[in-house]
């Protein structure tokens, strides 16, 4: 029996295709191997959004260059964004890869594979606008109680820092019938959690049918109890979604919608299309709409020509959204992006600074959002044993918030009903009670 390993960086766009590529290979007859060090094939699925993530990969190769000196048979291949941009530069830069295959080029593992056996190398980057011919039930998803479904490839945006719609191509949307039916044998199968996947999710349609109508049929479908989406875009976010997640009781209270910044300016530079009043008055209605309603965003700092007024104005909107996290990042150029030729770069110490009082900032509020949470009850999905503690298992809330609890009584998996002990910076603390008015 072959042995594989897949190593994931990046979104959950990626953590979904290295499920559906481990399907692909258990159907060719391997198995998963604890290490790359027992595997006869190591695929390192890469992310490309910014520079470190796509140097990780080359410094990653060359770590395995020892392994593939010892051991020739072993097949290594890179997928993913950085297969996508680099394309042939990777053979030249790491002549010891086997095997190179775009985001879009899933299907054809198989075959790239023995083609990689047979000819010694292959490579695939087709990004055309096929339409998506993954092989529904074939993704190997990993245990637990959530389960992703693609339900759209590509984005059509051009926001001006991003190398996405470089990496996966022009938008291709499946059609309702196989969303539908995938989520239905899913959750049949045992995940009462179903998280829709697309890098613009929200701008899903397909006939008649757009995200909003897409969520009230996966809703009415037996063993869903909750249903996400992720990631949306807030020009995309139309009041039929935002009724449907005020309406349907499967749908979530938690969004995690990318702002990118706080400043007009700055929003039009990067081509996002809306500005801070549009973003903060879809929050304000959702939360006025959805108890506890909880949100997560993204943001960049030091975009070119950002000044210190722009990015009080980031501060400022972090303010107002009370948003339980944020994931912040300092801008990194990417080749063939518009800003990538801005003059008006912004200093890696002035990006570094601001960085780190943006963080400043969500620390503080993160500390008042979760001390809102104490001593209330929360329904929790638990998704397994914690991985530092043997005597504690943890799980999610409705709005995203991961809880932790004694292993005794509760079971490893299933619902159950927790009072909040504790709060910590990421994570909640909490014990079982016997109460079904959770929120
Ligand atoms: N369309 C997806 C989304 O909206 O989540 C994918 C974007 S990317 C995987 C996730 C985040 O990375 C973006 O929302 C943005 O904040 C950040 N990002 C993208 N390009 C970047 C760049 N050039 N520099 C720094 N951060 C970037």
């Amino acid at each position: 029996m072959k042995r594989f390993v897949i190593e994931t960086w990046g979104c959950q766009m990626n953590v979904h295709d290295s499920e559906k590529m481990a399907g692909i290979l258990r159907g060719c007859g391997y198995e998963p191997a604890a290490s790359a060090a027992e595997a006869d094939l190591v695929l390192l699925n890469t992310c490309s959004v910014r520079e470190k993530a796509a140097a990780k990969v080359f410094s990653r190769l060359g770590a395995l260059r020892r392994l593939k000196r010892a051991r020739p048979s072993m097949v290594l291949g890179v997928c993913g964004c950085v297969a996508q941009v680099e394309g042939e530069t990777i053979f030249r830069r790491a002549p010891w890869v086997d095997l190179v295959m775009g985001p879009r080029n899933l299907a054809q593992l198989g075959d790239l594979l023995e083609r990689a056996r047979r000819d010694g190398r292959s490579l695939s980057l087709a990004r055309d606008d096929d339409p998506i011919v993954f092989p529904s039930g074939t993704a190997a998803r990993a245990p637990g109680p959530k389960a992703y479904v693609t339900v759209m490839e590509g984005c059509n945006k051009r926001c001006a820092f991003c190398i996405v719609p470089q990496t996966r191509g022009r938008e291709v949307y499946r059609d309702a019938e196989a969303i539908v039916a995938e989520a239905r044998a899913l959750a049949a199968d045992g995940h009462p959690e179903i998280e829709l996947l697309g890098q613009n999710v929200n701008a899903w349609h397909h006939g008649p049918d757009d995200l909003a109508s897409l969520l009230h049929q996966i809703d009415r479908l037996p063993g869903v109890r909750r249903l996400r989406f992720t990631t949306s875009h807030p020009g995309h976010l139309s009041r039929s979604i935002m009724e449907a997640m005020r309406d349907l009781p499967s749908v979530c209270n938690h969004l995690h919608l990318p702002a990118q910044s706080g400043s007009d300016r700055v929003l039009r530079r990067m081509r996002r299309g809306y500005t801070r009043a549009r973003y903060l008055a879809k929050i304000d209605w959702l939360r006025a709409a959805v108890p506890d309603m909880a949100f997560s965003t993204d943001l960049i700092v030091g975009f070119p020509g950002e000044t210190e007024e722009d990015f009080e104005a980031t501060l400022a909107l972090v303010r107002a959204g009370g948003f339980a996290q944020i994931y912040a990042f300092a801008y990194s150029r990417r080749p063939g992006t518009e800003a990538a030729t801005a003059p008006d770069t912004v200093p890696a110490e002035v990006q570094s600074e601001r960085l780190q009082r943006l963080l400043a900032v969500q620390e503080e509020i993160t500390a008042r959002v979760n001390a809102s949470l104490l001593g209330r009850t929360f329904e929790v999905l638990l998704d397994g044993p914690s991985r530092l503690d043997e005597g504690v298992v943890k799980g999610r809330t409705r709005c995203n918030r991961i809880v932790h609890l004694p292993a005794n009584p509760p079971a490893a998996r299933g619902f159950l009903t927790a009072r909040i002990l504790r709060v910590h910076a990421h994570s909640l603390t909490g014990e079982p009670v016997a109460s079904p008015s959770a929120a």
